[in-house]
């Protein structure tokens, strides 16, 4: 007879306290659950376009090439990125999502008690992570639900090595300055890591915000994070990069899976690159769904965060659950804030003008306005 292990006293003790992350609720899982056929999905930041043209005919034609691996270096989304960005093919790491190039970092830089410094209310993989390779995860409270750079600054201690900062904020669409920034950048300890993700910076039109890209140095542990999956539509492919000092990018790179790029996401975010009318229609759309939903939001007598981001985060003054699920029987997935720290908030992101408008109006209707 085999005797029966305990699971749990042969994992990581750290892992004990790990939850999964938590998305949006999936369209299909909606309609399995609920029969219904017309929902719409405002949850999870994504594309309401669609993909790029130009990605969708880019991965058609490369679909008989599936019984290949991918290019395991990605070398032509680099060279083409390198070019794009205006920076060495060495300056980059591509990931699996810019979820992976963060797991990278995490894994690269954070030892087992090494400590992760970022902001309440902000994106829940980086707590998560640190988690994940049993590092302390250490909250920074945000300023007028922004982040306040000097209070994170202040918080660094002899072992920090990693701070996480996302401009535009996920969940709140706040931003800094670029003389906080500066200010921010010039006063740290060289050999913290700083990451500044730019998830969401194509949507921001504030001239105002910093852009990662002019502060690149190979003298310097900075980062800067940017994904596919939201200004060019291509979240099911997985595909988002970190750009950085070149050896620091070479240890991640040995860090990596071999093909963690797969040969969809590879010709898809080449062809996306090029594709700037897709760009400037999504961008588009974005800054005016914005202004509808502010506007909207304004007529119900509704608290919401001004937004620089493709999102809108919502006062409501009651349990955000609640709406969500009510939301649902709607035929409308947003996302409750509860893990995000807001309770009595809900987050949805700009859909197409008649997707804006069934949101506001099931909203009305949900809150009895
Ligand atoms: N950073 C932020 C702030 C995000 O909101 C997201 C997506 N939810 C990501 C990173 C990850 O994006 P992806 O892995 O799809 O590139």
């Amino acid at each position: 007879m085999v005797s029966r292990v305990s699971i749990a006293s042969i994992v990581q003790p750290h892992l004990a306290q790990l939850t999964p992350y938590q998305a949006g609720k999936p369209l299909e899982e909606l309609t399995r659950e609920l029969g219904l056929t017309d929902a719409i999905k405002l949850a999870s930041n994504e594309n309401p376009l669609g993909p790029s043209p130009k990605a969708l005919e880019a991965i058609g034609a490369h679909l008989a090439s599936l019984h290949r691996y991918p290019d395991s270096h990605a070398y032509y989304l680099k060279e083409d990125l390198s070019r794009y960005l205006g920076i060495k093919s060495s300056q980059l790491i591509l990931g699996n999502g810019s979820d992976e190039v963060l797991d990278l970092l995490v894994r690269a830089l954070v030892p087992s008690g090494g400590e992760v410094i970022s902001t309440t209310h902000t994106f829940l993989m980086y707590g998560l992570l640190t988690q994940a390779v049993g590092g302390v995860f250490r909250t920074v409270p945000l300023k007028n639900m922004a982040v306040d750079l000097t209070a994170v600054a202040q918080a660094v201690t002899d072992n920090t090595r990693l701070i996480l900062l996302n401009s535009p904020n996920n969940p709140t669409g706040t931003v800094f300055t670029r003389t906080a920034w500066e200010d921010f950048l010039t006063n740290l300890p060289p050999a913290v890591t700083v990451v500044l993700d730019e998830a969401y910076i194509e949507f921001a039109d504030d001239p105002d915000v910093p852009d990662c890209l002019d502060y690149l140095s190979e003298e310097r542990a900075l980062v800067g994070l940017r994904t596919f999956s939201k200004a060019y539509g291509l979240a099911g492919p997985r595909v988002g990069y970190g750009f950085g000092p070149s050896e620091l990018m070479d240890y991640l790179n040995r860090l990596r899976l071999p093909f963690n790029v797969n040969r969809l996401a590879q010709v898809g975010a080449r062809a996306a690159l090029t594709d700037t009318e897709f760009l400037t229609r999504a961008r588009e759309l974005v800054r005016t769904g914005r202004a509808f939903l502010a506007e909207g939001l304004t007529r119900l007598g509704l608290d919401f965060v001004p937004s620089q981001a493709n999102f809108m985060l919502i006062y409501l003054r009651r349990e955000g659950k609640q709406v969500y699920e009510a939301m649902l029987q709607e035929g409308v997935i947003i996302r409750a804030m509860d893990a995000y720290g807001y309770p009595e908030h809900i987050r949805v992101n700009v859909g197409l003008p008649e997707e804006n408008q069934r949101f506001l109006a099931a909203l009305e209707k949900v809150l009895g306005l």
